[in-house]
């Protein structure tokens, strides 16, 4: 029972009268009341017919009840499905059908179309759990008693099966132990010297890596405490900020943040750390965030299947555009992505890595797993990136993201690097699309500084001496936002599939 995930969030309990959560309307719960709460949910669970192993599917709004339900469910020892509170219902029916999940956690208003999905044919129950914390499965807790054995299980038995974000095609579902998640939160306390006096603004989705493992499960290990937002408002962030010491966001959070006058360096003046990841962090926004507050975002570097894998240091620098080093345990190398055979320093090429945390196998894609795993058991992230020569790891993009135009490989993010450095440039985002000479012509889309006027020749004649004609974009187009997904991640397949027809 030491071993399983949810006795190991609670091993530093400072004191049950602790608060853990608070919401911005001021709702608390205590250490005591968390884990009594868990317990109610665990009971519901085993009084449904849950059984350890049994997948609890969970699409809901963010609400403490939420907290609860993933709590709740590892501590009955079955395993954790959170949804993107984005599907639809046709997208709800693939992941139910693929996880068969026993039971269901949705919002009020979807229970009836669920009930209807052929997909949910395993579903034994479906619950409901409205913004408002309220609903049917709210209703079967509180009759719940709040004590409960945690359901032992071993080290390699799952807790989640988390689904990636589906940027590069369809999600998978990534099955994750006991001990890979649990591993990773010790590490990352460690890491980044979270403590009982720490409280994290908590303002990220609770379906993603992110938000659900990596800033709750440190903040409950450390015996911390967080502030629980529904959803990131720059505003609310600004309010909470002087009684916080940490945040955890998105790029884009960091863009919004530094876009209100209001967020000064005197309201920044009792927080310790700011943590970016999920997307890469522009160079430009660590330094503008640097200016404006004093404060360097800690950048890191994780996936759905590997949780957090490499990070700036606490002390030293942080290297701008950069992802830092392996965290401790993780072995992390860069190889030619055919051979196999290591990169040398400064070399782009696959990034693969070995650890605790790697996640056990995509949920029912045996094929799938064996081919992203080399035999020594490294994971083919499928993130191109490098090594500097002072050890700092470099994302340049993704393999599938990969320009090869007449021949030559093509590395979006340097491209884009130039772009951004020009005048009136905001952002940008490069991507390959069918072209009948080159096989791929390199395109961009560029977002304009507000009241700037570069034009599309201004841009392509300013990267003719910088970058070699074949990484030349042939065509710059300007859009006024590029598409991103909940994560902030730059959706480049819906890129290439609007400008599919570019060049034919
Ligand atoms: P799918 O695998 O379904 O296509 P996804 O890879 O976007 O979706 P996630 O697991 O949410 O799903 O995201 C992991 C990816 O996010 C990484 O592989 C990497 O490409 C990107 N990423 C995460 N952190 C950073 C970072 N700091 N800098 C650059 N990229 C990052
Ligand atoms: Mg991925």
């Amino acid at each position: 029972t030491e071993e399983t995930l949810y006795n190991r969030l609670f091993q530093n309990v400072p004191n049950p009268d602790k608060v853990f959560l608070e919401t911005p309307e001021g709702r608390t719960l205590t250490y005591e009341e968390v884990q009594a709460g868990a317990a109610r949910v665990a009971n519901a669970l085993v009084e449904l017919g849950v059984e350890p192993g049994d997948r609890v599917a969970v699409q809901v709004e963010k609400t403490p009840e939420a907290l609860l339900l993933y709590l709740g469910t590892i501590r009955a020892g079955a395993v954790y499905l959170p949804l993107n509170t984005g599907y639809t219902l046709a997208e709800l029916a693939y992941f139910l059908g693929d996880a068969t999940p026993t039971v269901v956690v949705c919002d009020p208003q979807a229970r009836d179309e669920i009930a209807g999905l052929p997909e949910a044919r395993s579903v034994r129950a479906i619950e409901t759990l409205d913004a408002a914390g309220q609903g049917s499965l709210a209703d079967r807790m509180a009759r719940q008693s709040g004590a409960f054995d945690t359901v032992p299980r071993a080290r390699d038995d799952l807790a989640s099966i988390l689904y990636t974000s589906g940027t590069t095609g369809r999600s998978k579902g990534a099955m994750l132990s006991q001990h890979n998640l649990a591993s990773n939160a010790e590490i990352l306390v460690d890491s980044w010297r979270i403590t009982a006096d720490d409280t994290l603004i908590h303002a990220l989705p609770f379906f993603h890596t992110h938000g659900l493992f990596v800033a709750t499960n440190t903040l409950l290990m450390a015996g911390g405490s967080v502030f629980f937002l529904s959803k990131f408002d720059a505003e609310t962030v600004i309010r909470l900020m002087p009684r916080a010491t940490m945040l955890m966001g998105v790029p884009t959070h960091y863009t919004r943040l530094l876009a209100h006058d209001s967020f000064t360096r005197d309201v920044t003046r009792g927080m310790r750390l700011f943590i970016s990841g999920s997307a890469p962090l522009l160079a430009e926004t660590h330094r503008a965030f640097s200016e404006r507050t004093g404060h360097a975002i800690l950048e890191r570097y994780g996936m759905t299947e590997i949780s957090m894998t490499s990070s700036n240091p606490y002390d030293g620098e942080r290297r701008p555009g950069t992802v830092g080093f392996p965290l401790p345990g993780t072995e992390l190398r860069v190889v030619d992505p055919e051979t196999g055979q290591p990169r040398a320093t400064g070399e782009v090429g696959v990034i693969e890595v070995r650890g605790p945390h790697v996640f056990k196998g995509y949920w029912q894609m045996p094929d799938k797993t064996a081919a992203e795993f080399r035999a020594d058991g490294f994971f083919i992230t499928g993130d191109l990136g490098k090594i500097d020569e002072d050890g700092y790891v470099h994302i340049v993009g993704r393999d599938k993201d990969l320009i090869i135009s007449g021949g030559f490989n093509v590395y979006p993010k340097e491209v884009e690097t130039e772009i951004d450095a020009l005048e009136g440039v905001s952002e940008s985002a490069v991507f390959g699309v069918p072209h009948p000479d080159f096989g791929e012509g390199v395109t961009a889309v560029v977002v304009r500084k507000d009241g700037a006027s570069i034009s599309e020749e201004e841009v392509l004649n300013a990267l003719e001496d910088k970058l070699a004609r074949y990484k030349q974009p042939k065509r710059a187009f300007f859009v006024d936002e590029l598409p991103r997904n909940t994560m902030g991640k730059v959706q480049k397949n819906i890129l290439r599939e609007s400008y599919d027809a570019l060049y034919q």
